[in-house]
């Protein structure tokens, strides 16, 4: 089959979370197993873009609302990703520093939505499956199937996987105009709440609805920030798929951010040396339990519980574990994190920033990861964390559930908690500690988990069966 797969973000070319490694990992591994699948994406100002070559395939005007857009589509010419890459620039709209931004981010997508469909609808050929990730990618489907110009891609199978339900990309019924003309008996597949929100349109337009994981589709038939009914609704089209892990990126064996890598034969020595190293450089105590976090530092993560959870965790404890967060997001949050650090001298300290090595870094030293989240899709760090023989510690939460069992139950191997509060993660503490404190059991746990296979060939074949089915 030739999938298209169209998204914001796509590793190693940009990232802001886990979307991005999805994207730059599934089509590889649809690659291989037989099938052509490529990436279209904006085209931003990222180091990759800059460190790479790329050959123009096309260019185009269009028109969007009263202005004429010129867009160009750069492939990469090496296919170094392990499939074919094509990135669409958009003077002034696309070429950013950063992926989102805060005031145009609906005509930023909606104008590459319009010139990737543009382009596609040039080819001489029509792939099988347009596969659309989040809400900046959503309005594709009714574009298809209803604006006249596209029409060539109309019969065209979509999927739409949803890696986040809370952003939904709503925009005002004024902006209607940048959407190329389209069938008006329709209007109502863009409209929820009298605003137009892609999100919705896509979960009524596309021909499969995914999200991440099964409890996440399930949380989402009660709770998806007002799209319940339209879950419930068309939930005989709508499917979890776990996501899985890219095995060549996050491998303790050949991890390109590690200096010295791991197997299940040397991992206690070697995660040892590694948490001696972070230790060092955020002068902790490598004697003692490392617990960290490594997210985004919003509340869906429960990061908000962070300072005064990690704070009162560490008093409870007399000090006897570590807590280590490499995070940005809500300032209130990243300031209280840092003014921790003055307060626990010597047992806490963090990052505030977004950085991808010391996020391998950390994943390879650490004991534990806490991930105290409200709402988690599917979560990519706890299975990062399996892989590299560290134990996490979840709030019993969409993904997380589906992929974390607890040490007290047979055969369980992490530690679950109910509720996104200060006091499960205090108690989630003391439990990891008392687990540290067990040596052989925790050794024995932490071989368990890194023979887990999370990796993407299990997900991939779903996906083949969905959009064989559409
Ligand atoms: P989400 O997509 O909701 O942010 P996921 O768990 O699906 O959460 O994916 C998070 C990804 O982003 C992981 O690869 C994690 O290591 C990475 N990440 C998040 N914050 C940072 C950061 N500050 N520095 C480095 N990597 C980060």
């Amino acid at each position: 089959m030739e999938i298209i797969h169209l998204s914001a973000e796509c590793y190693p070319v940009a990232k802001v979370g886990g979307l991005g490694d999805v994207v730059g990992a599934l089509p590889k591994y649809q690659c291989q197993a037989g099938h052509y699948a490529k990436v279209v994406m904006p085209a931003y100002n990222t180091k990759f873009m800059h460190q790479n070559q790329w050959r123009k395939e096309y260019e185009q005007d269009i028109s969007f609302g009263s202005y004429r857009l010129h867009y160009e589509v750069l492939k990469e010419k090496t296919n170094k990703l392990g499939f074919d890459l094509y990135c669409v620039l958009i003077d002034g709209l696309t070429n950013r520093d950063s992926v989102y931004s805060e005031n145009d981010d609906t005509e930023r997508f909606l104008a590459f939505q319009i010139a990737t469909l543009d382009w596609m609808s040039q080819w001489k050929h029509q792939p099988d499956v347009i596969h659309c990730h989040d809400h900046h990618t959503a309005l594709v489907p009714f574009m298809i199937q209803h604006c006249g110009r596209f029409q060539r891609l109309s019969k065209v199978k979509t999927v739409f996987t949803i890696h986040n339900g809370q952003y939904q990309g709503w925009f005002d019924w004024s902006k209607v105009i940048y959407l190329p003309a389209f069938d008006k008996w329709k209007a109502g597949l863009l409209d929820w709440s009298s605003i137009i929100n892609p999100m919705a349109s896509a979960i009524r337009c596309a021909d499969a609805v995914t999200t991440v994981s099964w409890s996440y589709m399930h949380e989402l038939m009660e709770k998806a920030n007002g799209l319940e009914a339209l879950f419930q609704q068309l939930h005989y089209k709508c499917y979890g798929v776990l996501n899985g892990i890219d095995f060549e990126v996050w491998n303790p064996e050949s991890d390109i951010y590690l200096q010295h890598h791991y197997t299940v034969e040397n991992v206690q020595e070697v995660k040892q040396q590694h948490k001696e190293e972070i230790c060092e450089i955020f002068e902790l105590d490598a004697k003692k339990p490392l617990i960290v976090f490594i997210g985004r530092l919003v509340s869906e993560k429960g990061a908000d519980l962070l300072p005064d959870a990690i704070g009162r965790a560490l008093y409870e404890t007399h000090g006897q574990v570590n807590y280590l967060v490499l995070g940005s997001g809500d300032t209130r949050v990243e300031n209280q994190l840092a003014s921790l650090k003055y307060l626990c001298k010597g047992i806490y300290n963090c990052f505030i920033g977004y950085n991808e090595a010391l996020s391998h870094r950390m994943y390879a030293a650490a004991d534990f990861i806490v991930m105290p989240s409200r709402v988690e899709p599917c979560g990519l760090n706890q299975m990062y964390a399996l892989r590299y023989g560290t134990i996490p510690m979840v709030r019993s939460t969409g993904g997380l559930k589906d992929t974390v069992t607890d040490y007290g139950e047979p055969e369980g191997f992490g530690i679950r908690f109910d509720h996104a509060s200060t006091n499960d993660i205090i108690i989630s503490t003391h439990r990891a500690l008392q687990l540290y404190q067990d040596q052989p059991r925790f050794q024995s746990l932490r071989k368990l988990i890194m023979s887990f296979n999370n990796s993407w060939e299990k997900s991939q074949e779903r996906y083949e069966r969905i959009y064989k089915n559409a």
